[in-house]
């Protein structure tokens, strides 16, 4: 059987495919994992239907694109054009980083933190650096009370933010806004929370090129000489940007955990308390505001 560019393929044969379009790019255990996700993402095919080998009708002309933009490095998500987060699609562009399932652990400690707060009064909440906007807007959709917005340098990554607060039914709303360079509004925030650039210059040479040639650097690195200077402006900043008793969370670099901690406490915050993530590494903290 044969349509128009619609020839029936059996699902081994795509997980073929794109197995041997990215092995050597990834090696044997993820390019396997990458193809399972590519079906999933891509034809609904998951795992339960590619051992019965189904066959299907596909649109060569996308595998076809798809295999060359994979083979490329692009990243799955960007071939795709989303990565779930947190149990929404969010769309994903080289303009922002692609959510990261560290960050789904700390918007989990962020939301977990929220439910023990009191829920009288609408809860204001930024996030610094929000790219795709999934902090905000995942913690948006959680709660009903709370005014989320977040704030990027990037124009491109805000227009994708607010897509996907759209497409997503959250009011999160979008700010262009230099952190480094310009001011927050005084006692206004009940909570701050940030993922900014942490991975210092000099890891460069060890990161994938599917990461190096397709996401932002400027969402990614920091200078070796001063790998802190986020976390340094943020808190500075958010002390006086923060209500009274209000919350800062931070993602970190593994390596900097005492480091940031240090840095919050010099700057006045209490209560600082400092999560590994799901691999037992240093990569999240928070901390009050007294
Ligand atoms: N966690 C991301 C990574 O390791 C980096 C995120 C960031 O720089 N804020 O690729």
């Amino acid at each position: 059987m044969y349509f128009y560019n619609m020839p029936v393929v059996s699902a081994k044969s795509i997980y073929q495919q794109v197995f041997d379009t990215i092995e050597s790019l990834y090696g044997k255990r993820e390019a396997g994992s990458l193809a399972a996700a590519y079906l999933f993402d891509r034809w609904h095919i998951d795992r339960i239907k590619l051992s019965m080998n189904l066959e299907l009708a596909i649109d060569d002309r996308m595998l076809k694109s798809d295999l060359r933009k994979l083979q490329q490095g692009m990243p799955l998500q960007h071939v795709v054009g989303f990565q779930e987060f947190f149990g929404h699609k969010f769309q994903t562009n080289h303009h922002a980083l692609i959510p990261r399932p560290e960050t789904e652990e700390l918007v989990e400690w962020v939301i977990e933190t929220i439910s023990d707060l009191p829920s009288e009064s609408i809860l204001k909440v930024l996030d610094i650096g929000t790219g795709t906007g999934c902090i905000p807007i995942s913690v948006d959709l959680a709660y009903d009370y709370l005014e989320c917005t977040g704030i990027d340098i990037s124009e491109e990554a805000l227009k994708l933010a607010e897509t996907n607060a759209k497409r997503l039914g959250s009011a999160c709303s979008f700010q262009k806004l230099d952190i480094l360079s310009n001011s927050l509004e005084k006692d206004t925030w009940d909570i701050i929370i940030s993922n900014p650039p942490y991975i210092p210059e000099s890891d460069r040479s060890q990161m994938h090129k599917n990461v190096l040639d397709f996401e932002p650097g400027l969402a990614l690195f920091v200078s070796n000489e001063d790998p802190l200077v986020f976390y340094r402006t943020i808190a500075q900043k958010s002390s006086s940007a923060l209500k009274k008793s209000g919350l800062l969370f931070f993602e970190i670099h593994e390596s900097y955990g005492n480091e940031v901690r240090k840095l919050l406490s010099d700057e006045g915050y209490e209560d600082i308390e400092l999560r590994q993530d799901i691999n037992g590494k240093d990569r999240m903290l928070k901390a009050v505001r007294k």
